[in-house]
């Protein structure tokens, strides 16, 4: 079977490197918020370019402490994509803001600027902004529109890991930008983390506070936080995938590029091409199908596994049926969500495997 993620294939050398890494932290005796965060949150923030990095116990929380890092919560409203993972938009509802849906654009699957335009309202306080699929883009009109509208920007970086636009990483630009390091995401932990990532020494200072029981010095807490906590054998881990992470994405670029080139069934469609060459890291590669069942079956039976992402729309959850969205509708979400099948796009694929898989694409036909 071809996975969509295939740890077992890992190189020996990452393996040893994190045994290793994984003693150095069991023989130091401390285990939670130490030199092993510090030390990874220095080099995560300094990769995407920002100031500081806070280390959390997963990408989710990290959108909600950014969130209340800058007050906004009860009353407030924040404007995100109902093409997600469940976890961008309760992180909003955790935070206590009201999540307000936009609708994608088809051709990318990524919010619509003017579906945005349409859910503003004057208690919009920030967009969440998904880098869907591994994809950054137009970050230029995203900064104009934040700006005209003094709304935030929060950036979901759970599946961009260093995607660049104009040269700057994800994360860098907007108010703070939310990674997660969940096992399957291109740099994943051995467990759960993520980290939130800013250029504002305030926000930072608070997120370090809220991730930490909203304790300022020791016993005294001025607000109430959470626990999310990245743990310092996580982040000795992450240090060390991170030497991997180029290559990593390289091999997907590869990949991906391949998929672009040679996947040539007219019942098959790509998304539009990433708009330059590194604003794309391809955390999974999407195609549509009218027919996805049968596209879905066929492939399984010749060996190739795949997923949706994402198969419900939030708005179509049954806990956010009545959640606030464009008063045109949420039309682009819900087609995608009937049509697009990810396809294994992971670091280890053989070329064998990729030309199966585009093999396989190409001889699916309707009876
Ligand atoms: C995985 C993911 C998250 C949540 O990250 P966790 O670390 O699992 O909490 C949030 N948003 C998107 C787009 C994701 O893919």
């Amino acid at each position: 079977m071809i996975l969509m993620n295939n740890f077992k294939a890992e190189p020996a050398e990452i393996k040893e490197a994190m045994v290793a890494a994984s003693r150095r932290v069991i023989e130091s005796g401390w285990f939670v918020l130490g030199e092993e965060v510090i030390s990874f949150e220095k080099k995560w923030a300094s990769a995407c370019g920002v100031s500081f990095g806070i280390g959390v116990g997963n990408g989710m929380d990290a959108i909600e402490i950014a969130l209340r890092s800058l007050n906004i919560g009860f009353g407030d409203e924040v404007i995100t994509t109902p093409m997600t993972a469940f976890a961008s938009v309760l992180a909003i509802l955790r935070s206590g803001a009201t999540p307000v849906l936009a609708d994608i654009d088809p051709s990318s699957a990524l919010l619509s600027l003017q579906s945005v335009q349409r859910c503003l309202s004057s208690k919009t306080k920030a967009i969440v902004l998904v880098h869907l699929y591994g994809q950054v883009r137009d970050m230029n009109s995203w900064l104009a529109l934040c700006a005209t509208e003094k709304v935030h920007l929060i950036e979901d970086c759970a599946q961009s890991h260093l995607a660049t636009w104009d040269g700057s990483v994800a994360g860098s630009f907007g108010t703070a930008g939310a990674y997660s390091f969940y096992p399957t995401k291109n740099l994943g932990a051995i467990g759960d983390g993520g980290m939130l990532v800013t250029n504002d020494s305030q926000l930072a200072e608070k997120a370090q506070r809220l991730r930490n029981y909203g304790q300022s010095a020791r016993y005294e807490h001025p607000e109430l936080g959470m626990n999310s906590r990245l743990d310092e054998i996580q982040a000795a881990l992450l240090s060390v995938r991170m030497e991997w992470l180029a290559e990593f994405t390289n091999n997907r670029r590869l990949i991906a590029d391949a998929y672009r080139l040679n996947i040539n069934n007219p019942i098959v469609k790509l998304l539009s091409a990433p708009q330059q060459p590194n604003a794309h890291v391809h955390h999974l590669f999407v195609v549509s199908c009218i027919h996805r069942a049968k596209l879905q079956k066929y492939l399984s039976d010749y060996g190739v596994q795949s997923l949706i992402h994402y198969p419900i729309p939030i708005h179509h959850q049954q806990t956010c049926l009545r959640m606030n969205r464009d008063p045109m509708g949420l039309t682009n979400s819900e087609a995608h969500s009937e049509d697009c099948l990810s396809l294994p796009c992971h670091p280890f694929m053989t070329v064998q495997e990729i030309e199966k898989v585009i093999n396989c694409i190409n001889t699916f036909k309707l009876n």
